[in-house]
């Protein structure tokens, strides 16, 4: 009586262990998923990839030198960077879809009044349109990167076509600055599938972890709030400077200065925060 009583706790257990484990195994996969397919949530915060995730272990970029690759690795999901370090008080601010001779003139001369250095993530067309713009933000000590050939959504190209989008905006920018960029982002921050590819021809990956939505049409105030609630060590911000109509980004820009300064933060480009190098030349 006793072991028939025995056994059927087993039972009982066991069953409810399966339970467990087919829960915990949908929560695995739903999280796996490729964050970067996901559009910025309203409260701005991009969301981490969490749970079994496809692990980096092997530098699959030329151009990325393997103490690089080992300081850059533990930052990765999926191929993406989201964010810096924890353990370091610093900010990235990053300005996406430039150059626009409309707004980052503007950005530019907030940034230079703080003494702030940012990084831009540009677009080949505008690049070949504005190289002055572009040589500016050097001159000035900003980190450019790319930002695509002409913001479509990467993943929908083939290959060949991904692979000419890619070397063809590193050309522009080189053709612009002199330098050869290794940082990308993706349009709308989308590498699903093919972030290997990316890394191939010599990129890394640099999403973001907070959002302002400036391009959602945010108020300057929504954009603060934002920043106020999301950012923390090493978060990497987006803002953008070049897309639409960005008055409200340029609005805002001092405030969040002022306001992450007061915090204690230390502004940084996103190579000095994962720190390595921005340019293969
Ligand atoms: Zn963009």
């Amino acid at each position: 009586m006793r072991v028939s009583r025995v056994n059927k706790f087993i039972r009982v257990g066991a069953a409810l262990l399966s339970i467990g484990l087919i829960i915990s195994g949908c929560r695995i996969v739903h999280e796996s998923e490729d964050p970067a397919s996901k559009k910025p949530t309203p409260q701005g915060q991009q969301q981490y990839a969490g749970g079994k995730q496809q692990e980096t272990k092997t530098n699959l970029n030329p151009l990325l030198k393997q103490e690089e690759f080992d300081k850059v690795k533990k930052y990765e999901r999926n191929h993406i960077i989201y964010n810096g370090p924890k353990d370091k008080k610093q900010v990235a601010l990053t300005f996406d879809d430039g150059p626009d001779p409309r707004y980052t003139k503007q950005v530019l001369e907030i940034l230079k009044q703080n003494d702030i250095k940012a990084t831009f993530f540009l677009i080949g067309q505008h690049v070949k349109q504005h190289p002055d713009l572009v040589k500016q933000e050097i001159d000035e000590g900003h980190t450019i990167a790319s930002h695509s050939w002409e913001h479509k959504q990467l993943p929908k190209l083939s290959p060949d076509q991904l692979k000419e989008d890619l070397n063809k905006t590193r050309d522009a920018i080189k053709e612009a600055s002199g330098k050869e960029v290794m940082l990308m982002r993706p349009p709308y921050g989308d590498a699903k599938g093919i972030g290997e590819t990316i890394k191939k021809e010599g990129f890394l990956i640099v999403n973001w972890d907070v959002d302002t939505n400036d391009w959602r049409g945010r108020t300057p105030e929504q954009m603060f709030e934002v920043i106020q609630k999301f950012t923390g060590n090493g978060s990497i911000i987006l803002h953008h400077d070049g897309g639409g109509n960005r008055s409200n980004t340029v609005s805002s820009l001092n405030k969040t200065i002022q306001t992450l300064k007061s915090k204690g933060f230390e502004f940084v480009t996103v190579d000095q925060m994962l720190g390595i190098r921005p340019y293969a030349n």
